[in-house]
């Protein structure tokens, strides 16, 4: 109610000016049909597992009715697609549906894929089932991982078909629809900023600055300009600290467009990520990004700052002064290298910190890079090598890592030695016991995380109803660190035939 609404009532596809959002009302699903719920989600928002199950939950989560005394919406926001002013954008087939508090926390739901907004543009505003799957499993793996992200409540089917031009198969064809109902502390975005500047319309930016301040960084305690300016600072911070964790598991947003970045510094927008299999920092999912690679995963911390500058630039009418924010958008870099470093020290099992260390970290970045090398894999077994152990043995151990051993042995074994002696030497200078290292090194690699081919079959089956993979990766996905020897064949690098497979989002 803060918030200037939008007052038309209807969802006819027009520029909205002068609002934050506008009132829009959900499509009835033809045959909503529930086909996975995160129990986890439900129960942190106070939701039971019964409850889950019941006719109510369908209705109200997949968007069939409306909750009593609430009112959806969609949101007006702008934004950058790569790298160039896009306009209005807005919720095109985002609705929220109402936000609840449990446990002293407030969370928004939101339907992705519930029908058409004022801000639909030339789309449908309904999504697919291949795209909503990558986004429920994808979120809670993200979750349960560590990093901070939007989390999915429940998966549904629509029964209604939806029609996609361009499928992994290239043709246009009818798929299932599909809808998620996710969840955070609110998805405003750098772009609702942005939509308010770009109009010069200084009066609604402010509003929403001091909204959000308000509900979503109460801790921000200084008045007036410098309020704005902290607030700037604390989303630069906590947007570095995302990207850390992307970096650190391998994850690749793929579309880290303005109207993508959430003022959380959460992940949001499950579209054409990926999971980084060999380790090339080159390497982007999105297949319409293939020329520039412009949210290639080596980029994501560039692409940050420039997505806080333009941040900046939105705040701007509030702060007036530019030295200030200069010098936090300057500051990013160089506190991401060192977060960065300190975060590569942790995959290591590294205590020290010194110039050897820090070479042997550099070097190892290159050779990942020398042949096709599995990241998640190289990480989890290099907590394998112990103090005593020779360069041989230790090679053995991360040999599993190489998508073609042939070649690691014959072409590059030498550089891998050299590596290693410098890798044991550290150990060796390391204060900590092997198996103490090992635990916590295990808490940072993780052992499973959502492979882009496991998705696909996932998905597979789903179109022909059977579910029992969804359901095994998503258990599985809730203890990433765990050994877990049920799931033991999901510890593997990618099959030669899903090499350059990567699912679409649209
Ligand atoms: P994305 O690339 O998914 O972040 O979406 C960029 C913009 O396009 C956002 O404003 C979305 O709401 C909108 N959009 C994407 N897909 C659809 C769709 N099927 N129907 C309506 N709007 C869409
Ligand atoms: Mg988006
Ligand atoms: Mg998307």
């Amino acid at each position: 109610e803060e918030l200037p609404a939008d007052l038309i009532e209807n969802n006819e596809t027009r520029q909205v000016v002068e609002a934050a959002f506008s009132y829009v009302n959900p499509v009835k699903p033809k045959n909503p049909k529930l086909i996975h719920v995160s129990n986890e989600v439900a129960e942190s928002v106070g939701i039971s597992k019964e409850e889950t199950q019941s006719e109510k939950f369908l209705n109200i989560f997949s968007g069939n009715s409306v909750l009593e005394n609430t009112k959806p919406y969609a949101m007006a926001y702008a934004g950058h697609q790569f790298g160039n002013w896009a306009g209005q954008l807005g919720d095109g087939r985002a609705i929220t549906l109402f936000e609840a508090t449990h446990d002293n926390k407030n969370t928004m739901f939101q339907l992705k894929g519930a029908g058409k907004t004022p801000y639909s543009r030339r789309g449908d505003g309904l999504a697919v089932l291949r795209s909503s799957i990558r986004e429920h499993l994808c979120s809670e793996a993200m979750f349960n991982l560590g990093v901070p992200t939007t989390r999915s409540l429940a998966l549904f089917t629509s029964g209604d078909m939806v029609l996609r031009d361009i499928l992994y198969n290239g043709n246009a064809d009818y798929e299932k629809g599909a809808i998620v109902c996710r969840t955070a502390p609110s998805f405003i975005r750098f772009g609702n900023f942005e939509l308010f500047a770009s109009r010069e319309d200084t009066k609604n930016l402010q509003l929403l600055a001091d909204y959000t301040i308000k509900h979503h960084y109460p801790e921000i305690k200084s008045k007036g300009k410098e309020k704005y300016l902290k607030f700037f600072e604390t989303v630069a911070d906590k947007t570095r600290e995302m990207i850390v964790h992307w970096q650190r598991v391998g994850f690749v947003h793929g579309v880290m467009n303005t109207d993508n970045m959430s003022i959380h510094g959460i992940t949001i927008d499950y579209g054409p990520y990926g999971w980084l299999e060999d380790y090339n920092p080159n390497w982007t999912p999105n297949t319409t990004d293939n020329e520039h690679k412009r949210y290639r995963f080596g980029n994501q911390p560039q692409v940050a700052q420039w997505n806080l500058l333009q941040l900046a630039n939105a705040l701007f009418p509030l702060i007036e002064e530019v030295k200030p924010l200069e010098k936090i958008l300057n500051d990013f870099p160089i506190k991401y290298e060192s977060d960065y470093i300190d975060m590569m020290h942790n995959k290591l099992g590294f205590q020290n910190s010194n110039d050897d260390t820090k070479n042997c970290i550099y070097l190892l970045t290159e050779n990942l890079q020398l042949t096709e090398t599995d990241m998640t894999i190289f990480f989890r077994n290099i907590s394998q090598v112990s103090k005593e152990d020779t360069v041989e043995i230790a090679f053995e151990k991360i040999k599993d890592a190489f998508y073609t051993l042939e070649e690691a042995k014959n072409v590059i074994y030498d550089t891998w030695m050299y590596w290693l002696i410098l890798y044991i030497n550290q150990l060796q200078k390391e204060n900590q016991s092997d198996s103490d290292r090992k635990k916590a090194m295990n808490l940072v690699n993780p052992k499973y995380v959502l492979r882009n081919y496991m998705a696909q079959l996932a998905i597979d089956d789903a179109e022909n109803e059977d579910y029992n993979l969804l359901n095994e990766l998503y258990e599985m996905l809730l203890k990433p660190y765990d050994e877990q020897p049920q799931f033991e064949k999901w510890f593997a690098k990618r099959p030669d035939w899903a090499k350059n497979k990567v699912g679409c989002s649209a």
